[in-house]
């Protein structure tokens, strides 16, 4: 039986409740499929900031680091001490975020399936920030090497895709004509080493309303820090609402995967929390486990959790979000019925 250690981050608001129903599938499903994971907590976020004083403590970075992958779940206000700390620290460049429509799941456009994939280590989000004669001057870095290196990521998912072979380059070149510009031409420059798939660009406004008009052309999406952060959530919505979107943020050594949605304060506590984008977050991170490690049983362990939640919507499960009444620990229990 194959073993991992699994760093677990419960996060604020509806935090210790996604992922507290996330993984009770997670372990039934990968015990099924012969694989152990051994959970370490890990502190951080608001809690944590409260009760040590700092909301990401040194030991913490030092549990992801020494776990084979990372199950986060939302931050509140000290989100950005957390995730966008580690994702800078850790080179954690890619920011994964898939679109695609679930079972019985009222969408916009049903034949919707694709990726963002978001440059996650620069643009607004390196947080250069200064007062400047009576205003605030913000910094946008924007290097070559970081351009080049998730343009190739994006064409590489691209490629492993059954659909599309189709990757769009998202920008607004024409008036961010240097640091935009800077983003597209490593884009096409990448697009000569891979011939079989269509490269082409759009404009980040043309995107906003395509993503809306006609989601089915996109394959997959790359774009900066900044919209990919805007559209995601957008095409979050378009294939049924944030309460389904999962995501990962990758890097060549650690995995962070976490919801895309936050802490949702207007409803934490209640058990009214969706926890299906935690489940598909989490059957994200067996994936890339199994990518990774060339481990079948991981494969098949994220098989498990995906048609799990797919049978238990189909099935007519609901939770408030999607217009059910079901508690976010009873979706939980009806997935895990139909993991056998
Ligand atoms: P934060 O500041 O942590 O980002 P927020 O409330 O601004 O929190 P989200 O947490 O993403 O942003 O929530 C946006 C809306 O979506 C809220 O009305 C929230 O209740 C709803 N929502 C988010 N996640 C879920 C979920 N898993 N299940 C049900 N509703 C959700």
């Amino acid at each position: 039986m194959s073993s991992y250690r699994i760093s677990l981050i419960r996060g604020d608001g509806i935090g210790p409740e996604v992922v507290g129903a996330c993984e009770n599938v997670l372990l039934h499903a990968s015990s099924l499929a012969g694989v152990s994971l051994k959970i370490v907590e890990v502190e951080a976020g608001d809690g944590c900031l409260e009760k040590r004083g700092e909301a990401l403590p040194q030991v913490s970075i030092d549990i992801i680091t020494g776990s084979d992958a990372c199950l986060k779940g939302p931050v509140g206000r000290s989100a950005a001490s957390v995730i966008v700390r580690l994702r800078q620290e850790l080179e954690l460049y890619a920011n994964v975020r898939p679109a695609r429509c679930l079972p019985g799941v009222p969408a916009l456009d049903r034949a919707a399936d694709f990726v963002i994939v978001r440059e996650n280590t620069e643009d607004l989000y390196r947080g250069m920030e200064m007062e400047f004669d009576g205003g605030v001057l913000a910094f946008r870095p924007i290097t070559k090497r970081a351009s080049e290196r998730i343009a190739r990521f994006a064409f590489n998912m691209s490629s492993s895709r059954s659909l599309g072979k189709r990757v769009v380059c998202v920008h607004k070149n024409n008036v961010l004509k240097k640091s935009d510009g800077l983003f597209l031409s490593s884009f096409y420059g990448v697009a000569q080493d891979f011939p079989g798939i269509a490269a082409d660009d759009m404009l980040v406004d043309s995107a906003a309303m395509n993503i809306v008009r006609k989601p089915s052309q996109f394959d997959v999406i790359v774009t900066t820090n900044l919209y990919g952060d805007i559209l995601s959530d957008e095409a979050a919505q378009v294939v049924g609402g944030l309460g389904l979107a999962p995501s990962a943020n990758i890097g060549e050594r650690y995995a962070i995967f976490e919801p895309v949605h936050g802490s949702a304060p207007d409803i934490a506590g209640t058990g009214r929390a969706n926890p299906t984008a935690t489940m598909l977050t989490a059957a994200m991170m067996l994936e890339w486990l199994a990518s990774t490690r060339g481990d079948g049983a991981c494969w098949k362990a994220a098989n498990l959790m995906r048609g799990g939640v797919d049978a238990a919507l189909s099935s007519g499960a609901r939770t408030r979000d999607l217009g059910g009444n079901m508690s976010t620990a009873d979706f939980a229990a009806d997935v895990i019925g139909k993991i056998t």
